[in-house]
């Protein structure tokens, strides 16, 4: 399903293993109008080392985060749409159909500055969330950051990083939350005042 849509996609985001090709600070796909992110989970293939109710609590966890900068996130539920489906329904789940370097992929559409979907999938199969939890969270939190139209940051301790740009850091040192510079980025997309939802600039 993902390798079908990946060359179609108009916007990407992921957080790669180092070996990937560093593309920081690209334009932002655009932003949600209003400013809510409405999305489905899909539990399918979800790591069998995880508990399901603690993957859904983590990511439903991990997409509040970025309510510091004003986005409303609204969980609607869960579903059997697989992640990636260009069905306008946005679904977060889990997929192998991804290239194996990926720990994670959000793609979508977007027009006129405007985002009209965005799914995302996680790799259950990296060996390396078990290991170390921080990175897993870090990932869901980052992959959410591009669902709402951030790109990659060029600081090595936001959220937003690209990995490939930061290669060492360490997983548990990794920030779990949006940094004030992280929502400086993302409040520029979502002027405080205008989105409805009391911003913050967290920690
Ligand atoms: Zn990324």
């Amino acid at each position: 399903m993902l390798k079908r849509t990946i060359p179609l996609l108009l916007a990407l985001g992921c957080f790669c293993i180092p070996t990937a090709v560093a593309q920081s600070q690209r334009p932002s796909p655009g932003r949600w109008i209003p400013a809510e992110y409405r999305w489905f989970y899909n539990p399918a293939n979800a790591p069998g080392w995880l508990d399901p109710d603690t993957a859904r609590s983590l990511v439903t966890e991990a997409a509040r985060k970025w309510e510091l900068c004003g986005v409303r996130m609204h969980y609607q539920g869960e579903t059997e749409a697989k992640p990636g489906l260009m069905d306008r329904r946005n679904v977060v789940g889990w997929s192998l159909e991804m290239p194996p370097r990926l720990r994670g992929l959000t793609l979508g559409q977007a027009e006129g500055g405007r985002l009209l979907e965005r799914d995302i999938a996680f790799r259950p199969d990296r060996e390396e969330f078990r290991r170390f939890p921080h990175l897993l969270q870090k990932v869901l939190v980052h992959e959410f950051g591009h669902a709402i139209g951030l790109t990659h940051s060029s600081r090595c301790d936001d959220v937003m990083t690209l990995a490939a740009d930061c290669p060492r850091a360490h997983p548990d040192t990794l920030p779990l939350t949006p940094t004030g510079h992280d929502l400086e980025r993302c409040q520029a997309l979502y002027p405080p005042g205008t989105t409805g939802l009391k911003g913050g600039k967290g920690s």
